[in-house]
Protein backbone atom coordinates (compact mmCIF):
# COMPACT_ATOMS: atom_id res chain seq x y z
CA UNK A 1 0.00 0.00 0.00
CA UNK A 2 2.96 2.34 0.06
CA UNK A 3 3.05 2.09 -3.51
CA UNK A 4 2.69 5.20 -5.46
CA UNK A 5 2.34 6.78 -9.08
CA UNK A 6 4.03 10.09 -9.73
CA UNK A 7 3.06 12.02 -13.27
CA UNK A 8 4.75 14.78 -14.50
CA UNK A 9 2.40 17.10 -16.15
CA UNK A 10 2.75 18.08 -19.82
CA UNK A 11 2.86 21.25 -21.57
CA UNK A 12 1.34 23.80 -18.80
CA UNK A 13 3.24 26.94 -20.37
CA UNK A 14 0.71 26.66 -23.05
CA UNK A 15 -0.12 30.37 -22.82
CA UNK A 16 -3.55 31.26 -22.61
CA UNK A 17 -4.53 27.76 -20.36
CA UNK A 18 -4.42 28.21 -17.02
CA UNK A 19 -3.03 25.75 -14.59
CA UNK A 20 -6.01 25.34 -12.52
CA UNK A 21 -8.12 23.96 -15.06
CA UNK A 22 -5.64 21.87 -16.76
CA UNK A 23 -5.01 20.17 -13.29
CA UNK A 24 -8.59 19.63 -12.39
CA UNK A 25 -9.86 18.00 -15.93
CA UNK A 26 -6.08 15.91 -15.52
CA UNK A 27 -7.68 14.77 -12.08
CA UNK A 28 -11.47 14.42 -13.18
CA UNK A 29 -9.83 12.18 -16.07
CA UNK A 30 -7.33 10.30 -14.02
CA UNK A 31 -10.00 9.68 -11.31
CA UNK A 32 -12.45 8.12 -14.38
CA UNK A 33 -10.31 6.15 -15.38
CA UNK A 34 -9.04 4.42 -12.03
CA UNK A 35 -12.58 4.14 -10.92
CA UNK A 36 -12.52 0.24 -10.99
CA UNK A 37 -9.52 -0.30 -9.61
CA UNK A 38 -9.99 0.42 -6.02
CA UNK A 39 -10.17 3.51 -4.29
CA UNK A 40 -7.35 5.96 -5.09
CA UNK A 41 -6.22 9.15 -3.83
CA UNK A 42 -5.82 11.71 -7.01
CA UNK A 43 -4.09 14.81 -6.30
CA UNK A 44 -1.53 17.51 -7.65
CA UNK A 45 1.40 19.61 -6.32
CA UNK A 46 4.13 21.06 -7.75
CA UNK A 47 3.75 20.68 -11.44
CA UNK A 48 3.05 16.66 -10.02
CA UNK A 49 -0.02 14.72 -9.72
CA UNK A 50 -0.05 11.71 -7.34
CA UNK A 51 -1.93 8.64 -7.45
CA UNK A 52 -1.72 7.09 -4.21
CA UNK A 53 -3.62 3.69 -3.55
CA UNK A 54 -6.15 4.50 -0.61
CA UNK A 55 -7.50 1.36 0.40
CA UNK A 56 -5.64 -2.40 0.37
CA UNK A 57 -6.31 -4.29 -2.69
CA UNK A 58 -6.68 -1.46 -5.41
CA UNK A 59 -4.85 -2.95 -8.89
CA UNK A 60 -1.58 -1.33 -9.00
CA UNK A 61 -0.58 -2.78 -12.33
CA UNK A 62 -4.14 -1.99 -13.59
CA UNK A 63 -3.43 1.62 -12.38
CA UNK A 64 -0.58 2.34 -14.20
CA UNK A 65 -1.62 0.72 -17.47
CA UNK A 66 -4.52 3.22 -17.18
CA UNK A 67 -1.93 6.12 -16.37
CA UNK A 68 0.30 5.41 -19.25
CA UNK A 69 -2.84 6.69 -21.94
CA UNK A 70 -3.51 9.50 -19.91
CA UNK A 71 -3.24 12.55 -22.30
CA UNK A 72 -1.49 15.66 -20.28
CA UNK A 73 1.03 13.45 -18.51
CA UNK A 74 4.75 13.58 -20.28
CA UNK A 75 6.35 10.87 -18.03
CA UNK A 76 5.48 8.88 -14.76
CA UNK A 77 7.23 6.44 -12.01
CA UNK A 78 6.22 4.48 -9.23
CA UNK A 79 7.24 5.36 -6.48
CA UNK A 80 7.80 3.94 -2.72
CA UNK A 81 6.83 6.06 0.01
CA UNK A 82 8.79 5.53 2.86
CA UNK A 83 9.86 7.27 6.28
CA UNK A 84 11.63 10.89 5.82
CA UNK A 85 15.16 9.47 6.88
CA UNK A 86 18.44 9.51 4.80
CA UNK A 87 18.45 5.71 6.48
CA UNK A 88 14.94 4.63 5.27
CA UNK A 89 15.28 6.05 1.77
CA UNK A 90 18.34 4.10 1.35
CA UNK A 91 16.81 1.40 2.44
CA UNK A 92 13.46 1.59 0.23
CA UNK A 93 16.05 2.15 -2.96
CA UNK A 94 18.47 -0.76 -2.13
CA UNK A 95 15.17 -2.83 -1.60
CA UNK A 96 12.65 -1.48 -4.41
CA UNK A 97 15.29 -0.70 -6.90
CA UNK A 98 17.42 -3.97 -6.74
CA UNK A 99 17.01 -5.44 -9.82
CA UNK A 100 17.66 -1.89 -11.32
CA UNK A 101 20.84 -1.56 -9.83
CA UNK A 102 22.28 -4.90 -10.22
CA UNK A 103 21.74 -4.31 -14.39
CA UNK A 104 22.55 -0.91 -14.66
CA UNK A 105 26.38 -0.27 -15.18
CA UNK A 106 26.63 3.91 -14.22
CA UNK A 107 23.99 5.68 -11.97
CA UNK A 108 23.67 8.83 -9.76
CA UNK A 109 21.21 10.20 -7.45
CA UNK A 110 18.92 12.51 -7.70
CA UNK A 111 17.44 14.10 -4.09
CA UNK A 112 14.42 16.87 -4.23
CA UNK A 113 13.59 18.42 -0.99
CA UNK A 114 10.16 19.89 -1.04
CA UNK A 115 10.26 20.28 3.12
CA UNK A 116 12.59 22.40 3.70
CA UNK A 117 12.80 21.68 7.56
CA UNK A 118 14.77 18.42 6.51
CA UNK A 119 18.29 18.14 8.25
CA UNK A 120 19.51 17.50 5.45
CA UNK A 121 20.51 19.59 1.87
CA UNK A 122 19.70 18.08 -1.09
CA UNK A 123 23.45 17.49 -2.13
CA UNK A 124 24.25 15.85 1.21
CA UNK A 125 21.26 13.53 0.96
CA UNK A 126 22.56 12.21 -2.62
CA UNK A 127 25.93 12.09 -1.69
CA UNK A 128 25.42 10.39 1.19
CA UNK A 129 22.73 7.73 -0.25
CA UNK A 130 24.86 7.45 -3.51
CA UNK A 131 28.25 6.86 -1.24
CA UNK A 132 25.82 3.99 0.42
CA UNK A 133 25.01 2.39 -2.93
CA UNK A 134 28.17 2.71 -4.44
CA UNK A 135 29.74 0.54 -1.39
CA UNK A 136 26.16 -2.26 -1.46
CA UNK A 137 26.89 -2.71 -5.53
CA UNK A 138 30.68 -1.86 -6.11
CA UNK A 139 29.56 -2.39 -10.17
CA UNK A 140 28.65 0.51 -10.67
CA UNK A 141 29.92 3.48 -11.56
CA UNK A 142 28.93 7.22 -10.92
CA UNK A 143 28.16 9.23 -14.05
CA UNK A 144 26.32 12.81 -13.28
CA UNK A 145 25.96 13.53 -16.89
CA UNK A 146 24.74 10.27 -18.85
CA UNK A 147 23.94 7.67 -16.15
CA UNK A 148 22.00 4.40 -16.99
CA UNK A 149 19.83 4.56 -13.69
CA UNK A 150 19.38 7.83 -11.95
CA UNK A 151 17.76 7.12 -8.39
CA UNK A 152 15.15 9.77 -7.09
CA UNK A 153 14.66 10.79 -3.88
CA UNK A 154 11.85 13.15 -3.10
CA UNK A 155 11.37 14.74 0.58
CA UNK A 156 7.80 15.65 0.72
CA UNK A 157 5.24 16.84 3.17
CA UNK A 158 4.34 14.12 4.58
CA UNK A 159 6.30 11.01 3.05
CA UNK A 160 9.63 10.40 1.13
CA UNK A 161 9.43 8.64 -2.07
CA UNK A 162 12.14 7.07 -4.02
CA UNK A 163 11.75 6.00 -7.61
CA UNK A 164 13.43 5.32 -10.96
CA UNK A 165 14.12 7.68 -14.35
CA UNK A 166 10.24 8.27 -15.56
CA UNK A 167 9.11 6.21 -17.86
CA UNK A 168 7.69 8.12 -21.14
CA UNK A 169 3.70 9.33 -20.65
CA UNK A 170 1.18 9.82 -23.51
CA UNK A 171 2.16 13.46 -23.81
CA UNK A 172 -1.06 16.05 -25.46
CA UNK A 173 -3.54 17.56 -23.16
CA UNK A 174 -6.25 16.22 -21.12
CA UNK A 175 -9.36 15.40 -22.55
CA UNK A 176 -11.79 17.86 -22.88
CA UNK A 177 -10.09 21.07 -22.23
CA UNK A 178 -9.69 21.73 -25.23
CA UNK A 179 -13.45 21.83 -26.17
CA UNK A 180 -15.73 18.80 -27.94
CA UNK A 181 -15.65 17.34 -31.34
CA UNK A 182 -17.43 14.81 -34.03
CA UNK A 183 -15.07 12.23 -35.14
CA UNK A 184 -16.00 10.09 -37.76
CA UNK A 185 -14.83 6.68 -37.51
CA UNK A 186 -15.15 4.08 -39.64
CA UNK A 187 -13.96 0.72 -39.43
CA UNK A 188 -10.44 1.44 -41.31
CA UNK A 189 -7.14 2.46 -40.02
CA UNK A 190 -6.87 5.67 -40.56
CA UNK A 191 -9.95 7.03 -38.30
CA UNK A 192 -9.34 5.57 -35.18
CA UNK A 193 -5.90 7.36 -35.54
CA UNK A 194 -7.37 10.49 -36.42
CA UNK A 195 -9.24 10.14 -33.61
CA UNK A 196 -6.59 9.59 -30.95
CA UNK A 197 -4.34 11.98 -32.27
CA UNK A 198 -7.24 14.69 -31.64
CA UNK A 199 -8.11 13.48 -28.07
CA UNK A 200 -4.51 14.09 -27.48
CA UNK A 201 -4.86 17.96 -28.28
CA UNK A 202 -7.26 17.90 -25.43
CA UNK A 203 -11.07 17.17 -27.29
CA UNK A 204 -13.65 15.38 -26.10
CA UNK A 205 -15.50 13.01 -28.88
CA UNK A 206 -18.48 11.96 -29.79
CA UNK A 207 -17.80 9.76 -32.74
CA UNK A 208 -20.29 9.36 -35.56
CA UNK A 209 -20.32 6.26 -37.63
CA UNK A 210 -22.66 5.18 -41.04
CA UNK A 211 -24.01 2.91 -41.12
CA UNK A 212 -25.48 1.00 -44.15
CA UNK A 213 -27.77 -2.24 -43.40
CA UNK A 214 -28.22 -4.61 -45.12
CA UNK A 215 -25.57 -3.64 -47.56
CA UNK A 216 -22.92 -3.32 -44.15
CA UNK A 217 -23.17 -6.03 -41.65
CA UNK A 218 -24.09 -5.79 -37.92
CA UNK A 219 -21.14 -7.44 -37.52
CA UNK A 220 -19.52 -4.67 -39.13
CA UNK A 221 -21.23 -2.12 -36.45
CA UNK A 222 -19.74 -4.36 -33.55
CA UNK A 223 -16.29 -4.11 -35.25
CA UNK A 224 -16.99 -0.14 -35.34
CA UNK A 225 -18.32 -0.44 -31.94
CA UNK A 226 -15.43 -2.00 -30.42
CA UNK A 227 -13.13 -0.24 -32.46
CA UNK A 228 -14.65 2.76 -30.58
CA UNK A 229 -14.06 0.83 -26.86
CA UNK A 230 -10.25 0.65 -27.54
CA UNK A 231 -10.09 4.00 -27.64
CA UNK A 232 -11.41 4.91 -24.84
CA UNK A 233 -8.15 4.05 -22.23
CA UNK A 234 -6.94 7.22 -24.10
CA UNK A 235 -10.00 9.01 -25.60
CA UNK A 236 -12.31 8.86 -21.84
CA UNK A 237 -15.96 7.05 -22.39
CA UNK A 238 -17.65 8.19 -25.59
CA UNK A 239 -20.77 8.03 -27.17
CA UNK A 240 -21.37 6.59 -30.84
CA UNK A 241 -24.46 8.23 -32.79
CA UNK A 242 -24.69 5.30 -35.19
CA UNK A 243 -26.09 7.37 -38.27
CA UNK A 244 -28.77 4.85 -40.76
CA UNK A 245 -27.48 5.79 -43.98
CA UNK A 246 -28.67 3.44 -46.32
CA UNK A 247 -31.90 5.68 -47.47
CA UNK A 248 -29.37 8.23 -48.52
CA UNK A 249 -27.22 6.14 -50.58
CA UNK A 250 -29.79 4.53 -52.12
CA UNK A 251 -31.68 7.81 -53.41
CA UNK A 252 -27.95 8.48 -54.91
CA UNK A 253 -27.96 5.67 -56.66
CA UNK A 254 -31.29 5.86 -58.12
CA UNK A 255 -30.91 9.39 -59.22
CA UNK A 256 -27.31 10.45 -59.17
CA UNK A 257 -23.95 10.28 -61.17
CA UNK A 258 -22.51 7.05 -60.74
CA UNK A 259 -18.72 8.89 -60.72
CA UNK A 260 -19.74 10.99 -58.48
CA UNK A 261 -21.09 8.87 -55.87
CA UNK A 262 -18.38 8.96 -53.05
CA UNK A 263 -18.30 12.85 -52.93
CA UNK A 264 -21.63 12.97 -53.07
CA UNK A 265 -22.13 10.60 -50.41
CA UNK A 266 -18.95 12.34 -48.02
CA UNK A 267 -21.18 15.75 -48.53
CA UNK A 268 -23.79 13.57 -46.58
CA UNK A 269 -21.88 12.35 -44.38
CA UNK A 270 -20.53 16.21 -43.13
CA UNK A 271 -24.60 17.62 -43.26
CA UNK A 272 -25.07 15.03 -40.65
CA UNK A 273 -22.17 15.31 -38.49
CA UNK A 274 -22.95 19.12 -38.53
CA UNK A 275 -25.99 18.47 -37.03
CA UNK A 276 -24.90 16.19 -34.65
CA UNK A 277 -22.43 18.96 -33.58
CA UNK A 278 -24.88 21.24 -33.47
CA UNK A 279 -26.67 19.27 -30.68
CA UNK A 280 -23.75 18.28 -28.73
CA UNK A 281 -22.14 21.26 -28.72
CA UNK A 282 -19.05 20.50 -31.00
CA UNK A 283 -17.07 22.70 -32.42
CA UNK A 284 -14.99 20.90 -35.41
CA UNK A 285 -15.65 17.53 -37.40
CA UNK A 286 -12.55 15.24 -37.59
CA UNK A 287 -12.33 12.95 -40.19
CA UNK A 288 -9.32 10.06 -41.14
CA UNK A 289 -8.75 11.62 -44.86
CA UNK A 290 -5.12 11.47 -45.85
CA UNK A 291 -4.24 13.53 -48.91
CA UNK A 292 -4.34 11.34 -52.34
CA UNK A 293 -4.81 7.97 -50.49
CA UNK A 294 -8.25 7.91 -52.54
CA UNK A 295 -10.10 8.90 -54.78
CA UNK A 296 -11.82 11.07 -52.74
CA UNK A 297 -9.61 12.39 -50.96
CA UNK A 298 -7.72 14.92 -53.36
CA UNK A 299 -7.84 18.32 -52.43
CA UNK A 300 -10.70 19.03 -55.12
CA UNK A 301 -12.71 16.25 -53.40
CA UNK A 302 -11.98 17.95 -49.85
CA UNK A 303 -13.31 20.94 -50.94
CA UNK A 304 -16.31 20.11 -52.01
CA UNK A 305 -16.58 18.29 -48.45
CA UNK A 306 -16.08 21.14 -46.94
CA UNK A 307 -18.44 23.00 -48.70
CA UNK A 308 -21.03 22.01 -47.23
CA UNK A 309 -19.78 22.44 -44.26
CA UNK A 310 -19.36 25.83 -41.74
CA UNK A 311 -17.54 23.97 -38.92
CA UNK A 312 -14.02 23.69 -39.17
CA UNK A 313 -12.77 19.90 -40.42
CA UNK A 314 -10.34 18.57 -38.66
CA UNK A 315 -8.19 16.54 -40.68
CA UNK A 316 -4.95 15.14 -38.06
CA UNK A 317 -3.47 12.43 -41.16
CA UNK A 318 -4.01 14.63 -43.78
CA UNK A 319 0.00 14.61 -44.80
CA UNK A 320 0.82 10.92 -43.17
CA UNK A 321 1.68 8.16 -45.34
CA UNK A 322 -0.34 4.76 -44.80
CA UNK A 323 2.95 3.58 -43.14
CA UNK A 324 3.63 6.36 -40.53
CA UNK A 325 -0.50 5.66 -39.72
CA UNK A 326 -0.20 2.10 -39.16
CA UNK A 327 3.07 2.31 -36.65
CA UNK A 328 0.58 4.47 -34.74
CA UNK A 329 -2.73 2.26 -35.38
CA UNK A 330 -0.12 -0.26 -33.51
CA UNK A 331 1.23 1.73 -30.67
CA UNK A 332 -2.62 2.47 -29.88
CA UNK A 333 -3.84 -0.92 -30.25
CA UNK A 334 -6.35 -0.55 -32.92
CA UNK A 335 -4.80 -1.84 -35.74
CA UNK A 336 -5.70 -5.73 -35.50
CA UNK A 337 -9.21 -4.93 -35.16
CA UNK A 338 -9.20 -2.15 -38.16
CA UNK A 339 -7.92 -4.99 -40.45
CA UNK A 340 -10.50 -7.38 -39.91
CA UNK A 341 -12.45 -8.23 -43.08
CA UNK A 342 -15.46 -6.52 -43.07
CA UNK A 343 -17.05 -4.15 -45.66
CA UNK A 344 -18.06 -0.34 -45.35
CA UNK A 345 -20.27 1.90 -46.52
CA UNK A 346 -18.27 3.03 -49.09
CA UNK A 347 -16.79 0.00 -50.25
CA UNK A 348 -20.09 -1.02 -50.86
CA UNK A 349 -20.77 1.92 -52.93
CA UNK A 350 -17.84 2.52 -54.92
CA UNK A 351 -18.03 3.39 -58.54
CA UNK A 352 -16.26 1.72 -61.08
CA UNK A 353 -14.63 4.73 -61.91
CA UNK A 354 -15.24 7.81 -59.62
CA UNK A 355 -13.87 11.38 -60.88
CA UNK A 356 -10.78 12.63 -59.58
CA UNK A 357 -11.61 16.31 -59.46
CA UNK A 358 -15.40 17.01 -58.86
CA UNK A 359 -15.81 20.28 -59.23
CA UNK A 360 -18.98 22.08 -56.92
CA UNK A 361 -21.18 22.77 -60.20
CA UNK A 362 -21.33 19.70 -61.37
CA UNK A 363 -22.21 18.22 -57.35
CA UNK A 364 -24.75 20.65 -56.57
CA UNK A 365 -26.52 20.19 -60.28
CA UNK A 366 -26.26 16.57 -58.96
CA UNK A 367 -27.82 17.33 -55.76
CA UNK A 368 -30.51 19.35 -57.19
CA UNK A 369 -32.29 15.85 -58.12
CA UNK A 370 -32.55 15.21 -54.05
CA UNK A 371 -34.58 16.45 -51.30
CA UNK A 372 -31.28 16.89 -49.01
CA UNK A 373 -32.76 17.98 -45.83
CA UNK A 374 -35.57 15.64 -45.48
CA UNK A 375 -32.83 12.73 -46.62
CA UNK A 376 -30.40 14.67 -43.59
CA UNK A 377 -33.30 14.91 -40.83
CA UNK A 378 -34.34 11.60 -41.25
CA UNK A 379 -30.88 10.20 -41.12
CA UNK A 380 -30.35 12.27 -37.83
CA UNK A 381 -33.89 10.95 -36.65
CA UNK A 382 -32.22 7.28 -36.56
CA UNK A 383 -29.53 7.83 -34.42
CA UNK A 384 -28.87 5.05 -32.38
CA UNK A 385 -26.49 5.91 -29.77
CA UNK A 386 -24.49 3.77 -27.64
CA UNK A 387 -22.39 4.89 -25.10
CA UNK A 388 -18.66 3.19 -25.04
P1 LIG B 1 -10.45 4.81 -42.76
O1 LIG B 1 -9.27 3.92 -42.70
O2 LIG B 1 -10.52 5.73 -41.59
O3 LIG B 1 -11.73 4.08 -43.03
P2 LIG B 1 -10.14 5.34 -45.51
O4 LIG B 1 -8.77 5.46 -45.95
O5 LIG B 1 -10.86 4.05 -45.71
O6 LIG B 1 -10.21 5.77 -43.98
P3 LIG B 1 -12.42 6.72 -46.65
O7 LIG B 1 -13.20 5.47 -46.65
O8 LIG B 1 -12.37 7.57 -47.86
O9 LIG B 1 -10.90 6.52 -46.22
O10 LIG B 1 -12.93 7.63 -45.48
C1 LIG B 1 -12.30 8.81 -45.16
C2 LIG B 1 -12.81 9.25 -43.80
O11 LIG B 1 -14.22 9.42 -43.83
C3 LIG B 1 -12.57 8.21 -42.73
O12 LIG B 1 -11.30 8.32 -42.17
C4 LIG B 1 -13.67 8.54 -41.74
O13 LIG B 1 -13.28 9.65 -40.94
C5 LIG B 1 -14.80 8.96 -42.65
N1 LIG B 1 -15.66 7.80 -42.94
C6 LIG B 1 -15.64 6.97 -44.02
N2 LIG B 1 -16.59 6.02 -43.92
C7 LIG B 1 -17.23 6.23 -42.77
C8 LIG B 1 -18.33 5.61 -42.08
N3 LIG B 1 -18.94 4.54 -42.56
N4 LIG B 1 -18.73 6.14 -40.91
C9 LIG B 1 -18.11 7.22 -40.38
N5 LIG B 1 -17.09 7.84 -40.98
C10 LIG B 1 -16.65 7.37 -42.15
MG1 LIG C 1 -12.74 3.61 -44.85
Amino acid sequence: MNEIILLKLGELVLKGLNRRSFEDKLIGNARRRLKDLGKFRVYTKQSTMYVEPAEDGCDMDRAWEAMTKLFGVVGLSRARACEKSAEAMLETARRYLDSQLRQARTFKVESKRADKSFPMTSIQLSQYVGGELHDAYPHLQVDVHHPELTVHLEVRDYAAYVHADPAPGAGGLPVGIGGRAVSLLSGGIDSPVACWMIAKRGIALELVHFFSYPYTSLEAKEKVLNLARLLTPWCGHMVVHVVPFTAIQEELRRKCPEELFTVLMRRFMMRIAQQVAQRCGAGAIVTGESLGQVASQTMEAMRATTAVCALPILRPVVGMDKEEIVRIARKIGTFDTSILPYEDCCTVFTPRHPRLRPTLGELEAAEAALDIEELVQAAVEGIERVRV
